[in-house]
């Protein structure tokens, strides 16, 4: 076998120790200047580069880097900036900030762009937001920069831009005109862009394009074929510049043909999440194109099993000449931690079984090479037998029968019951969970952890704080109370970390929007819970109050969702085995004493599978069982809650209702409510608590704003479903905005309140 060329979609860039989140949060705090910032995102870029040029990688990709996320780096590119942004008169890197997060000061008051989910992924992107006056023209020069940059290190990049496509496909339209009235005005801005790299003397520039993978309509297709007969062209005339369409996260079986005959000279394909990329090439390859193979997969932290990669490069060589074949990730890197030499607990017998992004690099040299004795070592990697088996759960799983997943009396009649045990108020105020952790609380968790605090000491202090929660959600009049959730940094990690079968990393993070990362831990083995996890905090929060505290669960699928899952068994087994575990929590703590508890399914549409056709089949046929099987055997006078993180549940509003929760909270100030359509026309019977401010932005919310969008809410949801409460938990907020945010929610609630009794009270006198 002769080496074979080698590429990466997209390096980590938040810094091996997180460096650009604590920069960035210095930053905002007016601790260090713009420049110091500028540096700490260099050496990150830097080193990425270095490394995959130390690994032998031939095609390094630039512009990969980020201050906050690459769509809204390209909106900002292109000129697609809202002006309510722009005339605030802040200098660019602020203005870009203000995009990303909202802004509030003396210059002005502006929220933020909506959020979205990255495809299937748990990272999230900002929304471009395109109206009628918005024009395409080339305004930045990141790209370049960036390139010249790697250049002036001494690397030749190829600088990777998101394409017109998914750009335009993931935009927001707020006007009357589409995707269709701006497309020769971002050809041209792209070909621009292409101008200028060729100038710096790129060779190749590449367009991701992972809309290609979604279901594509024929006009979308049509779309996409303008779009590139146009600047594939237009950049080989004009530049010399080589062109890669670059996809991911699945194959593109609609727009295969197209692609093979648009005359891109590289094509990227997912080898790992695309179950028909093989199919599609077997149709046939062009023969003057390199195919940038992903075979190693961008987003498990599993090692690759080299004889199996091997055996799908046979194949792929027989319908691609070898010297056209580059083999590369199935993603961007982004989606995984850095390296695994950073972890210093974990066995090396654990430790040789993951590959981080760096170690990604190492394989990808090893595949390509084909050297024998890393073949050698790989196969005995994968010989050995890695899970542990349990056969408690095992035994569980197959004696699992219908009951166990249907909840009994139904929801209407165990709404009655309900209702005359809570005795709640109209619009019954609650919160997501979590507090902000503030400094005091991060510090006695790594006081604790160090070794520093006893145990005593540490559940002493987060009762203090918990008493303090509960009297401050008291004092401001919230009718169902939270107990803060100090005694957790991160909702999965803390469960995982309370069961069997999870293995834990010091420094896997992943970005999940912005600079904010997770740590998703990794499922090993076979998962049953140790013992109880919250019931004490539980039951201490419910000690301080006559006012009803919710348990606070992360559901089966989110747990599974945001950890690395094994590869071994399927998805639907560990969701099963990870649901039993968190009934045993939830049948504790009504035990105990808690009415209501709340099971968090903040990840359950991110896996949805981005495909409509396999949406029931690959996936909420066994997540909304799995879900289900948690809470039905609760008693019918416990309440129970779900919350998601999103309100693009449109398409599947009856899954969701499915889900059997008594009531459930979402985002939806961000997305202007969209989903209330939604909710209507399926006539939602789940109580909803649909978010009235939007908590990823400090802004304190006016009183006004969230009396209107509670309006909106009550055009479309009986008034008697509607919960109000924030979007989302408040742990990443700060204490002071948080307080004033949530005195204006409870005020808001009791305007409407008023509202509802006062129109009430009017229908009785008009009758
Ligand atoms: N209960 C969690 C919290 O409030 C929910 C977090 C989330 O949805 N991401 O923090
Ligand atoms: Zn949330």
């Amino acid at each position: 076998m002769t080496v074979k060329k080698t590429s990466v979609i997209g390096f980590p860039r938040i810094g091996k120790k997180r460096e650009l989140k604590f920069a960035c949060e210095k930053f905002f705090k007016g601790e260090i200047q713009e420049s110091e910032l500028q540096n700490v995102a260099a050496e990150i870029r830097q080193y990425g580069w270095k490394k995959q040029k130390e690994a032998g990688i031939t095609f390094i990709p630039s512009n990969d880097f980020s201050f906050y996320d690459n769509m809204l780096d390209t909106a900002f590119l292109l000129n697609v900036v809202p002006e309510r942004y722009s005339k605030l008169g802040l200098n660019p890197l602020e203005t870009y900030f203000a995009a990303a997060h909202g802004y509030q000061g003396d210059k002005g008051d502006v929220k933020a762009l909506p959020m979205k989910k990255w495809f299937n992924t748990n990272y999230h992107y900002i929304e471009p937001e395109i109206d009628d006056t918005t024009q395409f023209k080339l305004v930045g020069s990141k790209p370049v920069d960036d390139f010249l940059e790697a250049k002036a290190a001494g690397i030749q990049t190829v600088p990777t831009l998101i394409g017109a496509y998914t750009f335009l496909r993931l935009a927001r339209y707020n006007g009357e005109k589409r995707a269709k009235d701006f497309v020769t005005d971002a050809v041209e801005a792209y070909v621009h862009v292409a101008e200028r790299l060729a100038i710096a003397e790129a060779k190749w520039i590449s367009f991701a394009e992972p809309a290609l993978v979604l279901d594509v309509t024929n006009e979308e297709r049509e779309l996409f074929k303008f779009i590139y007969s146009s600047i594939v062209s237009q950049i080989h005339v004009k530049t010399g510049l080589k062109v890669a369409l670059q996809t991911y996260f699945g194959d593109i079986r609609d727009v295969y043909q197209d692609v093979t005959k648009l005359g891109f000279d590289g094509i990227g394909i997912d080898f790992i999440e695309g179950q028909k990329s093989l199919d599609l090439l077997r149709t046939g390859f062009p023969n003057n194109a390199i195919l940038f193979a992903g075979i190693v997969n961008g987003k498990n932290i599993w090692r690759a099993n080299y004889a199996q990669k091997n055996i799908l490069i046979d194949e792929i060589e027989k319908y691609v000449a070898s010297d056209n074949l580059v083999i590369s990730t199935s993603c961007s890197l982004l989606h995984v931690p850095y390296t695994t030499e950073s972890e210093e607990k974990l066995s090396s017998e654990i430790l040789s079984h993951f590959a981080y992004a760096e170690e990604k690099l190492v394989e990808l040299a090893d595949i390509s090479s084909g050297d024998i004795d890393a073949a050698e070592n790989n196969k005995k990697l994968f010989a050995k037998v890695r899970t542990d088996k349990n056969a408690v759960v095992q035994q569980q799983l197959s004696k699992l029968s219908s009951s166990d997943f249907e909840r009994v009396p139904r929801r209407i009649e165990r709404r009655a019951i309900q209702k005359s045990v809570f005795n709640l108020p109209l619009f019954p105020t609650t919160t997501i969970g979590s507090f902000p952790q503030t400094n005091d609380v991060r510090a006695n968790r790594s006081a604790f952890r160090k070794g520093e605090i006893s145990l005593e000491q540490y559940n002493d202090f987060n009762k203090k704080k918990i008493a303090e929660c509960v009297e401050l959600q008291d004092k401001m009049g919230f009718d169902v109370l939270v107990h803060g959730e100090y005694e957790r940094n991160d909702m999965v990690e803390y469960f995982g970390s309370k069961m069997n079968g999870y293995v834990f990393t010091q420094y896997a993070w992943v970005q999940s929007y912005g600079t904010r990362c997770v740590k998703p831990p990794v499922v090993w083995g076979d998962i049953s819970r140790t013992a109880p996890i919250t019931v004490e905090w539980s039951v201490y929060a419910q000690s301080c109050t006559k006012k009803p505290v919710k348990g606070m669960l992360t559901g089966p699928v989110t747990i599974l969702n945001w950890s690395f899952p094994r590869e071994d068994i399927s998805l639907k087994e560990q969701a099963l085995q990870i649901a039993l575990a968190i009934r045993d929590e939830v049948l504790d703590l009504e035990k105990n004493g808690i009415k209501i508890i709340q099971i968090d399914e903040a990840a359950l549409r991110e896996k949805l599978p981005l495909r409509k056709g396999s949406w029931h089949s690959d996936y909420l046929d066994w997540a909304i069982p799995a879900f289900r099987l948690v809470h039905a055997k609760v008693k019918p006078e416990t309440q129970i809650h779900t919350h998601m993180c999103y309100s693009e549940f449109g398409d599947i509003v009856k899954d969701i209702d499915n889900m059997d929760a008594d009531v459930i909270t979402f985002e939806a100030s961000r997305s202007d409510l969209k989903i209330l359509d939604a909710l209507n026309d399926a006539k939602f019977e789940t109580q909803v608590g649909p978010g009235v401010y939007d908590i990823h932005s400090p802004r304190v919310p006016l009183i006004n704003e969230m009396v209107e969008v509670l309006h909106k809410i009550v055009a479309q949801v009986p008034y008697e479903n509607v919960w109000v409460n924030p979007d989302c938990g408040l742990k990443t907020r700060g204490e002071k905005e948080t307080n004033a945010s949530l005195e204006n929610l409870i005020k808001a609630a009791q305007v409407l309140r008023a509202e509802t009794l006062w129109y009430k009270r009017m229908r009785v006198h008009s009758l």
